[in-house]
Order: structure tokens, then sequence, then C-alpha cells
């Protein structure tokens, strides 16, 4: 068996240097449809991308950015344990402009982090500078993190120095086998807190008329321009009498449970939402394996 590598890579950068350019770019055409996997909540996964030799799950650290709204304060509390999961840490820096407050935060954390966490710093918008004046651009970069930081100067929009990354990237990852399935990817985070704020706003409102015989599936969650997002979910339970009171008299009981749980995910994400609840009986989905599937627990093996 020819060895396997994969796990975490933080994907670090202050807004606009390019992280979704370069995680689409790296992607490619592989992004496949997502489903929610209850419970993943230590890092926001960026993308998952599944090589014949290594998965390279590029993940966002949340911990490491400031904290703008509610959601950055949720997600402090795991910042430290996410740290402490991942194999690479990826520093991605826009040379068109100089370092930044922002820039030289991010590479004071990065300086603090364990020597045995390795570091990989990406110099994005190389297309941008000509070429005798990169060297500067990356040195005032490359000088605000240890010595010995691997140093790669790439453009994500033009899929340049792409490939010289990903090796290096999965030259770093430890031999393991991989953590997903190969169809699984991406950006989950917001769609599984809120699958969990729904339960929660379920099982707070039902109390103990349904116990825990019910799971909750974000069929869509989708941001609109206006800067709402607009949630779709599925409310599963095991009986046709529990959907009865999960609905409530003339819908009452599922309107409290939809408004309690869009406060609290609005609160969440720091914006306003619309949400949009059904339910549906699904008998027994807890003995389910494929309901379980595809409701995202994911089973050990
Ligand atoms: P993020 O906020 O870090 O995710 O940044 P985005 O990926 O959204 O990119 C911010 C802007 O930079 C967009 O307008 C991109 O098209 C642009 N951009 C990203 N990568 C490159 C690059 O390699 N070269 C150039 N010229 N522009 C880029
Ligand atoms: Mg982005």
């Amino acid at each position: 068996m020819p060895e396997f590598r994969s796990g975490f890579i933080a994907v670090i950068g202050r807004p606009n240097v390019g992280k979704s350019t370069l995680i689409n770019a790296l992607m490619g055409q592989k992004i496949a449809a997502v489903s929610p996997r209850p419970q993943t909540t230590r890092h926001r996964q960026l993308g998952i991308l599944t090589r014949p030799d290594a998965q390279l799950i590029f993940v966002d650290t949340p911990g490491i950015h400031a904290a703008k709204h509610k959601l950055g304060e949720y997600l402090n509390q795991e910042a430290q344990a996410a740290l402490e999961s991942i194999d690479v840490a990826l520093w991605i820096v826009d040379v068109t402009t100089e370092p930044t407050e922002d820039d030289r935060r991010i590479a004071d954390r990065l300086k603090h982090l364990p020597s045995r966490l390795p570091q990989v710093l990406a110099a994005n918008k190389i297309d941008v500078v000509p070429g005798d004046q990169r060297e500067v651009a990356v040195n005032s970069y490359r000088e605000l993190l240890r010595d010995g930081v691997q140093v790669f100067k790439i453009s994500a929009l033009q899929s340049q120095g792409l490939n010289e990354l990903v090796s290096a990237l999965v030259a770093l990852l430890p031999e393991r086998p991989p953590e997903f399935e190969e169809d699984q990817i991406t950006d989950l985070y917001e769609r599984e807190i809120a699958a969990d704020l729904i339960r929660e706003a379920a099982l707070l409102k039902l109390r103990d008329e349904v116990p825990h015989g019910i799971a909750v599936r974000i069929d869509q969650y989708t941001d609109r321009p206006n800067g709402m997002a607009y949630i779709e979910a599925t409310i599963f339970v095991e009986r046709e009498s529990q959907k009865g009171i999960v609905i409530g008299e003339g819908g009452k009981m599922l309107k409290q449970i939809g408004s309690k749980a869009r406060e609290q995910i609005e609160a969440m994400a720091g914006h306003q939402v619309y949400l949009q609840l059904r339910v549906k009986v699904e008998k027994d989905w807890r003995n389910n394996e494929s309901v379980l599937k595809r409701l995202g627990y994911k089973l050990k093996r």
C-alpha cells in the first residue's frame, strides 16, 4: 500500500487577500453537494481536496481572526482546541500591499503557535507585481515570521504556483488515512450551527413531548444580496403523532420554534435570517443508517 497523507490545513489571512479564490482554484470542479455534519464544530470547512495520495482539508480557524460578530465569539471558545488539531498553518497574504495592522496581528499569532506546527506562507497576487519587485514585496511578509517558513509565490486568480504549493502542503501532512469520504466537501460551519440551534429551539419549546427523537437538516442556506440569509430546514420526527405535536394547533408550535430559532441564528450569524421550517416523519431515523448519513452523521467504522 502506498502511503496516504491526510490532515487539516488552517487557511489564515485577512479579508480580500484571496483565500476564497485560492480554495476555489485548488478545488477546481471538485466541489460537490454538501451535507451537514452536526458533530463537527471545531472547524469551518472551506474545502476538502482528495487526491490519490492525499486528502487536504482546508479549514478556517476563526480564533485566529478578530471576532467581528456573535459567530466569532461563539467560535473563540473552540478556537484553542481547533488550533491544537491542525496539521499545517497556511497564511495567505496580498503582496500588492505592505503588511497591514491585521497582517501583523496574524503574524504575531503565528509566531506564538507551537513550533512543531509547520507554517507556510503563500504570497498571493504575484501576477500584479512586476518581476523585479516581487522579492522585496514577499520579504516584507516573510520577515514577520519565524526563520525557515516555506514561502510560495502564487497567483490564485491565474492558477500560478499552485502545484508547488499543494505538493509542499501534502509533504507536511502526517501519514494518515482519509478523514472524509471523497465526495464530501465544504463550508458547513454556519449550517451546522444553525441546525443545532433549530434543534435546540424545538426541544426547548416542546419540552418532553418529543424526547430527542428529533433531527434537523438544513436544506438550503443562501446569502442574499441584501445581507439576509435564506434558510430552509426540515425537522425530522419518528412518528406521525410527533409531527402533529411539532406543528401544533394551526401551526402554532412550529411558528414558535421557528421564531426562537431565527432569533438565535441571527445572533450567531450577525445578520438577518429568513427561516422556513417543515416537518417530516422519518420512521425510526435514529436506527436507519442511510437516513443518518443523509442527516450528516458519519458512522465510525
Ligand atoms: P478573501 O476575502 O481572502 O477570500 O479574498 P477573495 O478570494 O474574495 O479575493 C479578493 C479579491 O482579490 C477578489 O477580487 C479576487 O478576484 C482578487 N484576487 C484573488 N487572488 C488574486 C490573484 O492571485 N491575483 C489578482 N490580481 N487578484 C486576486
Ligand atoms: Mg473569502
